[in-house]
């Protein structure tokens, strides 16, 4: 595919280039469409990519659906098309607080090399998007061993995750609700592709670490601001440059971090072995 620079109009993780949308999944499980909507895929060169469709299944994920729990090792890795997913941590207490997001930049499961081979974290729907590809963890450890090029991506990714955990630690000691909870809109605006989407201040509450009490506040000082609008469980996103600005330096950070993975597409010398 031809890769395009994103705009500097506005800072968004993704390139502004609209890609085909796969095939509706009918049924539930269909092979994917030839042009990934995921990043990731869609950023391995054509032949690898072509060499792993056999190996990806096109899935309907739900909102608030489990994908995988803490310590269970990982059965299958998501690629999300649309929607966003979130890596969450569960403390003894059931208190649940998000580590990162994933959207269609990115993957779950990256646990599914690591030598333990489960992660601490739950990773959940948050929103649904189109569909999601799916890979057996058998292929995806194979085709990390046997492919040069995707193991470069994964763990260039894997790098970039890292990195957007560890600003998300900083950024839930050092920074405020209002900052944090605008740095979480922008990225669920950037992967949804849309300026209104579903969703309950309760779930943000949790993922924030916040009480839904302090979340209603925060969210009615931005609606006054003219940055959103919340009505209904519908968020709408009025003025992209002013939650930009609202938000801590943490946004663009993650947003760099994950945005070169894919600008930095693994080499001609990179191939499968
Ligand atoms: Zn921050």
């Amino acid at each position: 595919m031809i890769w395009s620079r994103p705009t500097l109009e506005t800072f968004s993780i993704f390139p502004k280039v609209t890609l085909a949308k796969p095939r509706p999944p009918s049924p539930a499980r269909s092979r994917p469409s030839p042009k990934s909507r995921n990043l990731l895929l869609a950023a391995l060169p054509a032949d690898e990519y072509d060499r792993l469709l056999p190996m990806l299944e096109i899935l309907t994920i739900k909102s608030r659906q489990v994908l995988s729990g803490p310590g269970e090792p990982p059965r299958h890795v998501y690629f999300p098309c649309g929607g966003f997913l979130s890596s969450t941590i569960v403390m003894e207490n059931g208190t649940m607080v998000e580590v990162a997001t994933i959207g269609r930049e990115g993957m779950a499961g990256l646990a599914t090399k690591w030598p333990s081979g489960a992660a601490p974290t739950n990773t959940l729907v948050v929103v649904q998007g189109d569909s999601c590809y799916r890979m057996s963890a058998e292929d995806f450890r194979r085709e990390m061993d046997e492919c040069d090029c995707f193991m470069e991506l994964i763990t260039l990714y894997g790098e970039a995750f890292l990195g957007v955990v560890m600003q998300s630690t900083g950024c839930n000691a050092a920074h405020g609700v209002e900052q944090r909870l605008a740095r979480w809109l922008l990225l669920a605006h950037d992967r949804m592709e849309a300026t209104e989407f579903p969703l309950t201040q309760e779930f943000v509450a949790m993922l924030l670490g916040a009480t839904r009490q302090t979340v209603t506040v925060v969210a009615g000082e931005l609606q006054k601001e003219g940055l959103i609008t919340y009505q209904r469980g519908k968020i709408r996103i009025v003025d992209r440059k002013g939650l930009e600005a609202a938000s801590c330096e943490c946004y663009k950070v993650s947003a760099n971090l994950l945005r070169a993975v894919v600008a930095r597409r693994p080499g001609p010398k990179a191939r499968a072995k």
